[in-house]
Formats: structure tokens, C-alpha cells, sequence
């Protein structure tokens, strides 16, 4: 193959960026080559031509996309999880010889995206990195380049990381190769989310120095102004590190350096707006774990990931972009301090109980814009004139605010007031620069009032007078040439000129010199006219140049004010999340939680949030729920399918995340000691919807869970042990409800439809029997969705079957063979017992104690009863050896 210069350049920039897409500029259209051009042409439906066709060369596949138009393509591609390198013309082909220099200028990748126009307003953009070293822990950085926002924390275990990444939701993610490895074994999938592996090279703090000096920046002229990369502007964004007690901090700060870098990379320079990286303990927040994060479908369904029908749907009441992220964030987040989530509640509270305040305040944020975004693009460099005036009218929001919140009564909303900053003399100042409509382009001039700048209304003014002169002028020739309809104009192409119809050819004086030639009317000029004609084009052109460069050195003014500017805008969010919360309250009738350190987890007709406006064809039936750290702190419910057990375990859970978010709950009334974890747990067969309905994956979720709850803990099982056979199952459900009430103390509900573990609260202390209330009408069932105490007393299963519509006679022999298992007969599987009769027998009573796992599936014989009391009543540490050998000798007696 022959290669061209130009291919030679096109091969130099694809070697730079080898995993990216190049879009290489040629004139008006980026054009792709080689197998660039097939993927794209196939992933975006354009058409795949060839260069050098029919010139006898060897040919070249190719497509391209017109560059006004790139934006769109560029976009589809990102959100396919392609990242796209753009390789500018950085000369002017007009004014060079020869082959024109290009170079990449950026990367756009899905978790570094500056055009927020393609973004999700109510979702961060984060991209991440996480690096596992020799020693256990990881480091977690991550930044939204949106915003500037900029976290780092440091977790134990893979499962920690998962848990972490499905909290924050990073649309990407850097990994070093242990990192990589370490997810891999944990099997679980992150829908959406792309991962890039780099070696260790890429997170040594050091060689990132080694970068910046060395300078990977390009020309300063193709560069957006609003990077950096320089030493002094590094080591502040490390700042907050050093002291931060991490137990290793080494891998933390690899981390934050895989996502500055991954900025070099791909911006060829760090945003300078990106903050200080702010780093936080996991633990400084309630834990809730992937599995349960997304078994409570707090932001997404379980079924089809739509967030419509997420509790987030349901809540989200914010009016603004930053709100809505915000509250994200809480949900994502709750606290574990009784005091500042009290702030939080008293504060929606104020505002539930002042509807004229709430609606002011509702009413006002409703007309600001995404201040945050705003922020990164002014950083950035990329916001126009629109974007300044979107600033003034949102600063615009903020005495307004003042003074409605002024007579508030609660810590949290006077501090806010207090700390909101109207930016008076900054409004002041775009106030008086920039029109009231400017245009969107910043190059074409028109910015700008007048009476801000000398010199542009000096230019101003030229042109003005420009306009003046020539309607004189043409008052003056029509009188010297007595032609009425000569016309004076100007058009892009041709400049100024005199304009005379052809009727009236034979009165045009000698000094008028033809420009151009009509089908009925002649134009001509006069060096009168061009002398003007140069001095107003000049003006025009010094005015374009004049107010482009005016208006970045006000963007730059209101740049250097960028970290106030993100202090306002995360209070106006916080306002919205409050007034959002209180608007919620009021509408759906939730009340303020009592949140504190005690023991008790009491809720009083509580409701699910989602499941209670989804219902259409009933009333939803609301629960009392009352869990504590002693006789009450592991639940069994039973209930046949579809009585409403999983839906009010999962209230129980909702309920304790929303108030420890600051948010009223569903309630009449609730009491929570607050939990440090949430652990949700749905049984395999259940679960079909994750995609990973293996056993393994549930027992590898329940291990979780028991190595990590601890007695201020929250546990909700559902149908757990299912994903095996019986006995196996049940086993399993067994054990597990025995060491979450014997070890780990935790608050647990368990919802099986395994009647045996009823058994439980028999021996333990702590377990106790609820079922959900099912009338029986002749053979069908009424649920009556009450929870109620004591164990449901039959498995409704057959009612259930009947209810769907199974035929009569199926009906009737499941009936005979439940009759039968239930005698014993059968095995698990409805299969007779060798040695035992086969004869069908009538529906008998279920009696729990035919299947009890004690003594071999009998009841304790009176000997066993008396030897296990004696024991319970011995007290080791009074006892003598002699005594003991003697009590020993007494029980084994009885035994015999
Ligand atoms: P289970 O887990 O016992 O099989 P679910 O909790 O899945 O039952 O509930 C089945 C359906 O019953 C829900 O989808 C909902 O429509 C309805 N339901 C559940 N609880 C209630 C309630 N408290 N009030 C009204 N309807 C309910
Ligand atoms: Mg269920």
C-alpha cells in the first residue's frame, strides 16, 4: 500500500490512541478508515465506501459523518460503550501549502463527557478507577468532569467494590490488573458500566509528576483554556489525602491518580475545575450492598432496569437538575448519625408544615438552571454568553431565597440562608456586559451592551454612523441623478453598491463603475462608497475579534469565583431536596420517622412506597411492624404465594432507608434505632430477573451477609434456600436462621414458605412467628394482607393453583399426594417410600412435627426433654468437676 502523507498522518494519530475510534477532519466531514470505518458504518448505519477506488491502488474502506453533525454520532457511539478520539485540522487549509497539521485534540469516552447536553440531568457522570495492591484493601477514586465533583475512599473486599461502584454509578471504570482479576472472581455483572484495564505504571502518583512536567499539553492554541497541568495544581487536588485515616493510603491515592491521568489521556490536560479529592469512609454511611441495592430496586427495577417503578421514581419530587442528583446521592448514601439526620427531618418538617413557604421555595428553584454544569462548562471553557445569562438569572434565585427562608426556625435552613451567596457584584457585572438574547455563538460578536467597553462603542458607533451616512448618501445620488428608486444596499458577497433599474440606465453619471449585472437592474460602485464600505467592514471585523476576546476574559473572571460558585449551587440542591422531601410528605400523607440510638425498630401501619401507588385493582392494607434487639429479633413469615410477604419485608427495609436519608416514611408512626447495614436477600428461583438465578450466587449472598451483618443490622430474607432441593433448602434456611439469632444478633425477617422453620421459636428466645392472614372460603382463599401473629397453619399452595385455574382433576391428586407427603409417605418429590403402603389417603391437618428435624424427624421423647432442661439449668461456672462428672452420669442414666 502507498502511503500518502495524509495516511501517514491518519496512521500516526490511530497509533496514539489505538483503542479509540478516530474521527480524523477533512474539510467539512471526520472521516473514519480501515476497520474504524466498518465498525462504525455497521454500529451507526452509514454507508461504507473505499478510497482510491477505481485508481488502481490498493482500496481503503471508508466512511465519514458531516462535522456540524458529529455530535450526534459521536453520542451513539459513546453510549455503546466506544470511546472516540477527534483529530482537528490545526491550521487553516486556505492559508497553508501542502498538507494541513492535525493532531487529537480530545477523547470523548462515556465517563468523560463535557457535552451535558447529551447527559442525563438528574444522573452524575462519573468516571472511576479502582487498584487493589499487594496488601487487601482498594482504593476507589472518582470524579463527574460535569460538575468537578471529586471522591476518594478505600474498601476491603471485591464485593465492597462492587458495592461501592453500584452506589456512586460510574459510567466507567480504570482498573489495574489485580483490581481486574479480584472482580472477575466475583462474578457480578454491571449492566452499563464499561472497564478498562491499565498496568500499575498508569496510577504511580510519580510518574504522573514525570507527565506533567514533561508537558503532554498540545499547542496552546487548539487547547481549551480551563486545563492544567502543572505541579502546584496537582498537589492541591491531593491535598486532603494525606490526613484522612486510611488504612492504606498508598492504593487511595494510586486510585485518584488513574482518574487524573485517565484526564490526560483523554482531555490532554486536568479540568481546572475539578475539586479537591474529598475522601469518605464507606462505613460513614448506611451500607446497602449491590445485592440489595438492587433487590429494594431503589433506583432501577429488578425487571427490565427502568427507573420508572424504583423507589427513586416515586420519591423524586426536585425541581432541579442539581436536586435530582443530589437526592440520588441521599439515596444512594444514608447517614448513621442520629443528629445529622434529625437536621435533615427537622428541616423538612418546617417546610411540610408552611405550605406558602414550601411553595415559594418550590417556585423559585424551579427557574434556575443546572448550576453545577453550568460551573463545569464556564471552568471548562466551553459556556457561551446563554450560558452566563443562565447564571444570572439562577444567582438571580438566591435573595429571593434569602428572605423567604429568612424567618425560618430550624438549624439547617438558617444556615443555608445564611450561606447561600447572592454573588451581587458578579450578577452586577454580566448584568451590564451581556445582551438580554445574545446569540450562541461567541465569535460572531453581538455579546455585548453598550456602555461596558471604550473601544467596542467606539466601534459601535462607526457602524451606526456607517448606516447614517449611507441613507444620506442615498438621499444625496437620488437627487443628483433624479432617480427615484436607486437604492444604496450591501450584500454578504458583494459589498456595498449603488442599485439602478434598468429603466433608468441612461441617467447613471460617468463615475459610477459597474460591479455586477442583473436581469433587470445594474449595480455599481463609487470610491466614495468603497472608502465606506472599508471602514465599516473593518469595524465589523475588530468588533468580532474585540468581543470574543472580551468575552473570555469574563468567563475567566467568572471562572476564578468557580468554587463559591459550587458552594451556592450545592446549597440551592439541597433546598430543592428538602422542599422536595416535604412535598412528598404532604402529597402521600408519610409522617416524620423518630430516629435515635435505641434498640427498636417500630413501625405503625406502615406502606410500601411503589408497590401502594402501583396497586390498582385493591386498597393497599397497611402493617404493624415492631423488631428489637431481644425477644423480637428474628421474624418468620409464612403465608401462602402472593399473600404480601415480600412486599412487607421490603416496606421494613424502605422504610429504614428513607428515614435514615432524612426523608418522612409511609407511616403512621415509625421508630428507628438506627442500622449501620441493610442486607436484602432474595431466593434463587425468585431471583430470575438478575440474570444469575444459581444457587451458587445465593449462598454466595447469604456468606456475605452472615460474615457482615452485625446486631444493628437490618436482614431481610426471602424465600432463601429455595434454589436447591427441600431438604437441602431447608436445611440451609435452618442453619442460617440459627447463627443470624445465635451470632450475629441482627433484626432479621425471613419469609419462606418453609412451614418447618416455624419450629424455630420453639428454642430460640428471640424468634418469633407472623403470617400473613388469608381467610379460606369454601375451597378458595381471601387475602386479607394482614400480618398477623403465629404461623400460617397450612400451606395454601393447592388453593393457589386452584385460584390460577389448574383443572379439577389436577387439583384433586395434588391434594391426595399432599395428604400423603404429609403422612410421610412419599418422598420430597411426591415419590412413595420404599416399604410404606401407596394407599391414598384423605387430606390431613398439616402437622409441622412430621417433618421436624429434631431426633429424626420425631418430637423429643420426655427423657431427651428433662436431660435438655437440666443442662439449660446448669451454671458452668459454679460447678465442680465432681459435680459436673456427677450431673454427666445422671443425664447419660436417663438417656439410656
Ligand atoms: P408473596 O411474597 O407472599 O408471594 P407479594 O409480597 O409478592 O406476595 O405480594 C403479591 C401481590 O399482592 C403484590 O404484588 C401486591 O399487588 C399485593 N399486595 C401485597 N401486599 C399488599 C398489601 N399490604 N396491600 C394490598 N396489596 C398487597
Ligand atoms: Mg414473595
Amino acid at each position: 500500500m502507498k502511503v500518502t502523507p495524509m495516511l501517514r498522518q491518519y496512521l500516526d494519530a490511530k497509533q496514539a490512541y489505538p483503542d479509540a475510534i478516530l474521527f480524523f477532519r477533512m474539510g467539512d466531514f471526520y472521516e473514519m478508515f480501515f476497520e474504524d470505518a466498518v465498525v462504525v458504518s455497521k454500529e451507526l448505519g452509514l454507508t461504507l465506501t473505499a478510497r482510491n477506488k477505481n485508481n488502481g491502488e490498493d482500496e481503503i474502506p471508508m466512511a465519514g459523518v458531516p462535522h456540524h453533525a458529529s455530535r450526534g454520532y459521536v453520542s451513539r457511539l459513546i453510549e455503546k460503550g466506544f470511546t472516540v478520539a477527534i483529530c482537528e485540522q490545526l491550521e487553516d487549509p486556505a492559508l497553508t501549502k501542502g498538507i494541513v497539521k492535525r493532531d487529537v485534540v480530545r477523547v470523548v469516552t462515556p465517563g468523560v463527557v463535557l457535552d451535558t447536553d447529551t447527559l442525563d440531568a438528574k444522573a452524575p457522570n462519573f468516571v472511576a478507577a479502582v487498584v487493589h495492591g499487594a496488601q487487601e484493601q482498594f482504593g476507589i477514586g472518582y470524579a463527574d468532569v460535569s460538575t468537578g465533583e471529586f471522591h476518594v475512599t478505600e474498601v476491603a473486599t471485591a464485593l465492597d467494590v462492587i458495592s461501592e461502584l453500584r452506589r456512586f454509578e460510574p459510567r466507567e471504570v480504570l482498573v489495574n490488573e489485580r483490581a481486574a482479576a479480584a472482580l472477575d472472581r466475583a462474578q457480578v455483572r454491571l449492566d452499563g458500566v464499561f472497564f478498562r484495564t491499565r498496568n500499575d505504571a498508569y496510577f504511580d502518583r510519580k510518574a504522573l509528576s514525570g507527565e506533567v512536567a514533561r508537558g503532554v499539553r498540545l499547542a496552546a492554541d487548539i487547547v481549551n483554556d480551563g486545563y492544567f497541568l502543572d505541579e502546584v495544581a496537582l498537589t492541591g487536588v491531593f491535598a486532603e489525602l494525606g490526613a484522612f485515616e486510611f488504612g492504606n493510603v498508598g492504593v487511595v491515592t494510586e486510585a485518584a491518580t488513574g482518574v487524573l491521568r485517565y484526564f490526560v489521556e483523554t482531555q490532554r490536560g486536568i479540568p481546572a475545575h475539578l475539586q479537591v479529592a474529598r475522601p469518605y469512609h464507606a462505613t460513614s454511611f448506611l451500607i446497602v450492598d449491590e445485592a440489595t441495592k438492587a433487590n429494594l430496586e431503589l433506583t432501577q427495577t429488578l425487571m427490565g432496569g427502568r427507573r420508572a417503578g424504583s423507589l427513586l421514581s416515586v420519591i423524586d419530587k426536585t425541581v432541579t437538575a442539581m436536586g435530582g442528583r443530589m437526592l440520588r446521592q441521599w439515596l444512594n448514601y444514608p447517614l448513621v448519625d442520629v443528629a445529622a439526620i434529625d437536621r435533615r427531618l427537622s428541616a423538612v418538617g418546617e417546610l411540610v408544615g408552611r405550605p406558602a413557604l414550601r411553595e415559594d421555595v418550590r417556585g423559585t428553584l424551579d427557574g434556575v438552571y443546572d448550576l453545577e454544569r453550568l460551573c463545569g462548562r464556564i471552568a471548562s471553557g466551553t459556556a457561551n454568553a446563554r450560558d452566563l445569562r443562565g447564571l444570572l438569572k439562577t444567582l438571580g434565585a438566591v435573595d429571593p431565597l434569602r428572605t423567604a427562608l429568612e424567618e425560618c426556625e430550624t438549624a439547617r435552613l438558617q444556615e443555608i440562608a445564611q450561606r447561600l451567596d447572592p454573588f451581587t457584584d458578579l450578577r452586577e457585572l454580566i448584568e451590564r456586559a451581556i445582551v438580554d438574547e445574545p446569540p450562541t455563538s461567541v465569535t460572531d460578536g453581538g455579546l455585548f451592551r453598550r456602555g461596558y467597553d471604550d473601544e467596542l462603542d467606539e466601534i459601535l458607533e462607526l457602524a451606526e454612523n456607517g448606516k447614517d451616512w449611507l441613507l444620506g448618501y442615498e438621499r444625496d445620488e437620488r437627487r443628483r441623478t433624479d432617480i427615484s428608486s436607486l437604492k444604496v444596499r450591501h450584500n454578504k458577497v458583494f459589498g456595498y453598491y449603488i442599485e439602478v433599474t434598468r429603466a433608468n440606465l441612461e441617467a447613471v453619471p460617468d463615475d459610477y463603475v459597474r460591479k455586477q449585472t442583473l436581469a433587470n437592474a445594474e449595480r455599481y460602485f463609487t470610491p466614495e462608497l468603497k472608502e465606506m464600505e472599508d471602514k465599516i467592514l473593518g469595524a465589523s471585523d475588530r468588533r468580532v475579534v474585540l468581543e470574543h476576546r472580551m468575552f473570555e476574559e469574563l468567563r475567566q473572571l467568572v471562572g476564578a469565583q468557580i468554587t463559591g460558585l459550587l458552594a451556592t449551587a450545592r446549597l440551592l440542591a439541597e433546598l430543592d431536596v428538602v422542599a422536595a422531601f416535604a412535598e412528598l410528605a404532604v402529597r402521600h400523607e408519610y409522617t416524620c420517622p423518630v430516629v435515635d440510638d435505641s434498640d427498636v425498630l417500630q413501625i405503625e401501619e406502615g406502606r410500601h412506597p411503589v408497590v401502594e401507588r402501583t396497586i390498582t385493582d385493591e386498597r393497599f392494607v397497611p402493617n404493624d411492624v415492631m423488631l428489637d434487639g431481644t425477644e423480637h429479633r428474628l421474624q418468620i413469615i409464612t403465608g401462602p404465594n402472593m399473600a404480601g410477604k415480600s412486599t412487607v419485608i421490603r416496606q421494613v427495609a424502605l422504610i429504614c432507608l428513607m428515614a435514615q436519608m432524612g426523608c418522612f416514611v409511609p407511616a403512621r408512626s415509625a421508630r428507628i434505632g438506627v442500622l449501620d447495614k441493610i442486607f436484602s436477600r432474595v431466593g434463587a428461583s425468585d431471583n430470575l430477573a438478575r440474570g444469575q438465578s444459581t444457587f451458587m450466587v445465593e449462598m454466595t449472598e447469604t456468606a456475605h451477609i452472615l460474615s457482615n451483618a452485625t446486631s444493628r443490622s437490618l436482614v431481610i430474607l426471602d424465600e432463601i434456600g429455595r434454589g436447591t432441593s427441600t431438604f437441602d433448602g431447608l436445611s440451609i434456611a435452618w442453619a442460617v436462621a440459627e447463627f443470624l439469632h445465635d451470632e450475629v444478633r441482627a433484626k432479621t425477617m425471613f419469609a419462606t414458605h418453609y412451614h418447618e422453620l416455624t419450629e424455630l421459636d420453639r428454642t430460640l428466645e428471640g424468634v418469633e412467628n407472623l403470617s400473613i392472614a388469608v381467610k379460606e372460603w369454601n375451597d378458595d382463599i381471601i387475602f386479607l394482607r394482614k400480618l398477623v401473629h403465629g404461623e400460617a397453619n397450612r400451606s395454601y399452595g393447592v388453593q393457589v393453583a386452584r385460584l390460577a385455574g389448574l383443572p379439577e382433576t389436577v387439583l384433586a391428586r395434588a391434594r391426595e399426594v399432599l395428604g400423603n407427603l404429609e403422612a410421610g409417605k412419599f418422598d420430597e418429590r411426591g415419590l412413595p417410600v420404599p416399604g410404606r403402603g401407596r394407599e391414598p389417603q384423605a387430606t390431613k391437618t398439616y402437622n409441622p412435627d412430621q417433618l421436624s428435624l429434631f431426633a429424626g424427624g420425631g418430637r423429643l421423647s420426655d427423657a431427651e426433654v428433662r436431660a435438655i432442661e437440666a443442662l439449660r439449668a446448669v451454671d458452668a461456672n459454679a460447678l465442680t468437676p465432681l459435680d459436673a462428672l456427677n450431673l454427666l452420669a445422671k443425664i447419660s442414666a436417663e438417656l439410656a
